[in-house]
């Protein structure tokens, strides 16, 4: 059940019950059409064949290269062992430049292997990697860059990889949020060497767990065939390096029943984007971060920042007003991933060059979209935002006096 919120005293924070009797999660799966799912399973179990190059699994890295545009698509387990996959097969090592404002996976993915992520500052305007800032970090260990085209939105892909022509360094992308997406009018997944997806149960598209690397490159598209499968070349012979990347049958089915529904998925989160923009447009001190009309988005994510100084409060104070409702919003890739550990204390200084990121991450939000939100919600969600910014100081007010009363 949801209640409409429509005087400063039906607010859960002053004791009112929540909008929301179940909780309001940002990124709940986008579920396709359950039918299809079931025959394709049934399918499945017929074959008797669960995994290691199954008939579902080309028959998603097919759909999938050819959504991107790209000659090859290399399905994997997860995005983040496909990350990993894709750092070694393009040989990186030392360091790697990488923005600070991304999913800590991104850097993970790079220090598990011993390679040390080297935190690039953002551009606040389009919360990606700012490339005015690269080469300050290149050193004669550097070998590579991996951009991140965050909330779906293309990355500097010119500066970037013309840097990266000049200092001989290899470029990635990491394009978990922009499957779907296009950039400069050409569709994500053929811009670097290769680019990273990620199909996890919170991406628009997704497979449970999954993941893949596309890339028009055939030599590094065969080796990585190589390493997400322990090497083997065939039966008895193994002949690289190798681990276990493989994505199973069973991933690939949800894959494909996702991947059958993606149109939809996509004309529903526009229709959230948009609502939540209309809603939201008189509120002073909030505002939803804008797509490039000459693109073609996925509309993932809902992203908003918050300006203090203008809506009366904070961010966390925002926060705190949803979370009484059950709306879970959320602080995305805040404090950011150089402050997160290992980082944060091998890089006790990394914040002193990355004065945009720790200014953009204290002010972001992303709020609740996809199949399981419709506009009676985002409707409610916004009436509560509207209703607190009326009187921040008593809101304000309120959240101290809780914090007090807690043990
Ligand atoms: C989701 C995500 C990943 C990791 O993908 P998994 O499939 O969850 O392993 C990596 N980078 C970014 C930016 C992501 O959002």
């Amino acid at each position: 059940m949801t209640r409409v919120k429509l005087a400063f005293d039906d607010l859960a924070l002053f004791g009112a019950p929540p909008a929301f009797d179940d909780l309001l999660h940002v990124g709940r799966p986008n579920v396709g059409d359950p039918q299809r799912l079931h025959e394709r399973i049934n399918t499945m179990l017929a074959n008797r064949w669960l995994s290691n190059d199954g008939p579902l699994v080309r028959e998603f890295e097919r759909r999938v290269a050819e959504a991107c545009g790209v000659k090859h698509c290399l399905a994997m387990c997860n995005g983040t062992i496909a990350l990993e996959i894709a750092i070694r097969a393009l040989d990186l090592s030392g360091e790697v430049i990488l923005p600070s404002y991304t999913f800590v996976a991104t850097a993970h993915a790079l220090q598990w292997q011993e390679i040390t992520p080297v935190f690039c500052d953002m551009d606040p305007a389009t919360h990606n990697i700012d490339p005015s800032k690269i080469e300050a970090l290149i050193t004669p260990s550097t070998t590579g860059i991996i951009g991140v085209h965050l909330w779906g939105r293309g990355c500097d892909t010119d500066a970037i990889e013309s840097i990266a022509a000049k200092r001989n360094l290899a470029v990635l992308y990491d394009a978990a949020h922009a499957f779907g997406c296009t950039h400069q009018g050409r569709r994500v997944g053929g811009f670097g060497r290769a680019e990273v997806l990620s199909f996890h149960a919170t991406k628009f598209v997704n497979s449970g767990e999954g993941g893949a690397v596309v890339t028009n490159d055939d030599a590094l598209a065969e080796k990585m065939r190589l390493m997400r499968n322990f090497g083997f070349v065939h039966f008895d012979k193994v002949n690289h390096i190798g681990t276990n990347g493989k994505m199973c049958e069973l991933s690939a089915a949800m894959g494909l029943t996702s991947l059958d529904s993606c149109g939809d998925f996509v004309a529903v989160n526009r229709r959230n984007y948009l609502h939540y923009c209309e809603q939201l447009r008189q509120v002073r001190g909030i505002t939803p971060i804008a797509y490039d009309s000459a693109e073609t988005p996925n509309y993932q994510y809902v992203v908003i920042e918050v300006d203090e100084p203008a809506a009366g409060l904070s961010r966390d104070e925002l926060i705190e007003l949803m979370f009484a409702e059950n709306i879970r919003a959320r602080r995305y890739f805040w404090p950011g991933a150089h402050r997160m550990e290992p980082y944060r204390s091998y890089f006790p200084n990394a914040h002193l060059m990355l004065s945009e990121t720790e200014r953009v991450a204290a002010k972001v939000i992303v709020l609740p979209t996809g199949t399981a939100i419709g506009p009676s919600d985002i409707d409610a969600i916004c009436a509560i935002m509207r209703l607190g910014l009326l009187d921040p100081a008593r809101v304000r007010a309120r959240i101290k006096e809780r914090a007090a009363a807690m043990p």
